[in-house]
């Protein structure tokens, strides 16, 4: 843009608006905020943005919410989620899970499957949404193949993300760690050694029904231990053994589920956050 119509935008721009407010969190006082470069706080005379109804630049475009980021973990201490998550499972508290479930027991900070018995479930529901799971398998496990360590992150507790030990381990590709079980294998093995933390984010798309019909699948990226797995990639039906299941229509949101698979799995650090659109209010 020329000097002269930033100058008579900015003009404009500030004749409107000498303070914004921008950086609020919820119950904290919002910090105002002065230009100090014309412009800096957007412009009215500026062109719509395609397929918006924003204009580009646009002053009065809402300021996205202030989020504290939280910390990544370590071997030795858990990550801290970030301020606007739904924290599912924080070391101590299981008020957010089904609980006491069949086969499971809390200690030392985390969940272990000692036993067969249930599979672990939220008492919130989720559609789209980010997930972070931290999750181990304990040192020196006895079995091989799909007994070595599995459990899974279940979506919707249909669609499931392997967790197993594949760090030196064989089994078929669509069943090691991070696959899509049954459909699809990582892009690459991210796995760290049994007796390790390793981690999971997820961003996940519930799929749209209409009647029985799907209209839009459910779609994942994964990273693994900070590796891109899955990019974006969509289920091609339900989660199954040795079978393709098709999709069976279900509402816009459903608990995660958490798999007992009879063989000892360790999870820490479990939370989510749901996804919206933009442009939302602080
Ligand atoms: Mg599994």
């Amino acid at each position: 843009m020329p000097k002269t119509s930033v100058i008579a935008a900015a003009a404009i721009a500030c004749a409107s608006a000498a303070a914004i407010f921008v950086g609020a969190e919820k119950g904290k006082p919002a910090v105002p905020v002065k230009a100090t470069v014309q412009g800096d706080l957007g412009y009215r005379d500026t062109a719509l943005i395609p397929g918006q109804r924003w204009k580009v630049h646009d002053i009065d475009r809402p300021r996205p919410a202030a989020v504290d980021p939280g910390a990544p973990g370590t071997q030795e201490r858990a990550s801290r989620p970030p301020s606007d998550a739904v924290v599912l499972f924080d070391g101590q508290d299981t008020s957010r899970l089904v609980w006491p479930v069949k086969g499971w027991k809390l200690e030392n900070g985390y969940l272990e499957i000692t036993a067969t018995g249930d599979s672990l479930a939220t008492r919130d529901s989720f559609g789209d949404m980010q997930l972070h799971v931290e999750w181990m398998i304990p040192p020196n496990p006895k079995h091989t193949g799909q007994m070595r360590g599995n459990s899974g992150i279940i979506l919707m507790g249909r669609y499931e993300v392997q967790v197993l030990d594949s760090y030196d381990a064989a089994t078929y590709a669509d069943g090691q760690a991070a696959s899509m079980y049954g459909q699809f294998p990582p892009l690459v093995n991210a796995s760290r050694k049994p007796g390790e933390w390793q981690f999971y984010d997820i961003v996940f798309e519930a799929p749209k029904f209409e009647g029985s019909n799907l209209v839009k699948p459910p779609y994942v990226t994964v990273l693994h231990n900070g590796v891109v797995v899955h990019n974006h990639q969509a289920f091609v039906g339900q989660m199954a053994h040795r079978i393709h299941k098709p999709f069976e229509a279900h509402g816009p949101e459903a608990p995660l589920v958490i798999q007992n698979h009879d063989v000892p799995v360790r999870y820490r650090s479990i939370w989510a956050r749901r996804l919206t659109g933009y442009d939302q209010a602080e």
